[in-house]
């Protein structure tokens, strides 16, 4: 019956990690997903994550609403938003983390879109942005956003295409840590690519996978979505806990709409609603009320600031360290884009063949477009990699 099925290939960042679990050289690293890990390489659970487990752990398992958990939603807005837009305008549902987040909002606009149905994307952009849109049955497009010259961003080429798309297109920005190429605007930046925004009446749809993880601190990595928001600009949002609070498994996200007074609201959560019911009913709970304990609770929520912190900072100090380790062994490249660059993933300027070699001599596992998780380096680790980067690359 199914012999007509084409074989599909794998998806590039699980089949790095099976190649990975199959390489039994004890120098082995994977350095492909993006999860984070401890100082020893081991998963991290954070403290504040089993605080409120404990708390939660005497709450029966009933089903949440079609929306999700709503002392979650809530709380999920208030993160993102705090007071740069009136809460009652935002229409906001749980979703099956970041990824369902955008998947929501894809049938959304495909629905009730009135205008262009098209979603630009910034060049390169998460590998799997592309395909959720098109699923969603809406097409996508591309805008420039890094320049191979620099390691930075291409601002001059980005402006450009924004003002040469149709009035009206929907624009996907990461609101922080860039994935994959690490590179995010300055505030400055920022300002200049929301006033070009307003100017052509674009619609933003802002991938937040990574609040607190780009600087450390939540807030100041909500500062485009807040800024956006003062601004007056329409913005759908994707929310994830997976990074910022480790919550990768139990997938609680959060997708919302900014509408233009409480009734619109209550009609597009109506909307969305009807979209989630026939998918997959309703939300699971687990991870959500982990959430909204965490976000809710002033005490556990400190610590959970404090640990956002840590997490950020162990990976600014791989930067340094990975750097100086590429000085020490006298590499002649300029590689200031690894301190440059921010968040969970760095931009090599590795060539394939150069990745080619990093997994075959050295059984280093990394996209083929030179991306790595520095979550995946660590203080033992470090001087290793800088040698086989320096290696393939001399
Ligand atoms: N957007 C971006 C840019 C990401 O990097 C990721 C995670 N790799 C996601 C969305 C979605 O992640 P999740 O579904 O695990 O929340």
């Amino acid at each position: 019956m199914w012999s007509k099925v084409p074989r599909g290939p794998p998806d590039a960042i699980i089949g790095i990690t099976e190649a990975f679990n199959n390489d039994k050289n004890p120098s082995r690293m994977n350095l492909g997903v993006g999860a984070y890990r401890d100082d020893d390489g081991k998963p991290y659970v954070l403290s504040s994550v089993k605080k409120a487990e404990n708390i939660i752990s005497s709450m029966n398992k009933e089903y949440a609403g079609i929306a999700g958990v709503e002392d979650f939603t809530r709380a999920s807005v208030r993160l993102a938003y705090k007071d740069s837009v009136n809460l009652k305008n935002v229409a906001v549902v749980q979703s099956i983390s970041g990824t369902g987040a955008l998947r929501i909002g894809g049938e959304f606009l495909k629905r009730f879109y009135p205008h262009n149905k098209l979603v630009c994307l910034p060049t390169p952009t998460w590998g799997n942005h592309g395909a959720v849109f098109k699923d969603s049955g809406i097409d996508v497009t591309s805008y420039r956003y890094f320049d191979k010259n620099t390691n930075g961003l291409d601002l001059e080429g980005m402006l450009l295409d924004l003002k040469a798309f149709p009035e009206r297109s929907v624009i996907l920005l990461h609101a922080c840590a860039h994935n994959p190429t690490g590179v995010d605007p300055s505030k400055s930046q920022w300002e200049e690519i929301a006033n070009t925004i307003k100017a052509r009446n674009h619609l933003v749809f802002f991938d937040m996978a990574y609040q607190g993880f780009a600087s450390g601190d939540p807030n100041i990595d909500a500062f485009a979505v807040r800024y956006f928001a003062e601004q007056g600009i329409p913005i759908l949002l994707a929310q994830s806990y997976a990074k910022n609070m480790g919550l990768y498994g139990e997938r609680a996200g959060a997708f919302s709409v900014i509408c233009e007074s409480p009734d619109e609201a209550q009609s597009v959560l109506s909307q969305l609603k009807i979209i989630i019911r026939p998918m997959y009913s309703n939300p699971p709970i687990h991870g959500a009320r982990i959430v909204s304990t965490i976000l809710n609770s002033p005490e556990i929520n400190q610590e959970w600031l404090g640990e956002v912190r840590l997490m950020a900072d162990r990976i600014t100090s791989m930067r340094a360290m990975l750097k100086k380790g590429l000085q020490e062994e006298k590499s002649l490249l300029n590689w200031d884009h690894i301190t440059n660059q921010i968040g969970m993933f760095c931009y090599t300027g590795l060539n394939p063949m150069q990745v080619d070699r990093l997994t075959k001599e050295f059984h280093i596992y990394l996209t083929k477009d030179g991306r790595i998780s520095m979550a995946g380096i660590n203080s033992k680790n470090v001087k290793y990699l800088a040698k086989a980067i320096h290696e393939v690359t001399k």
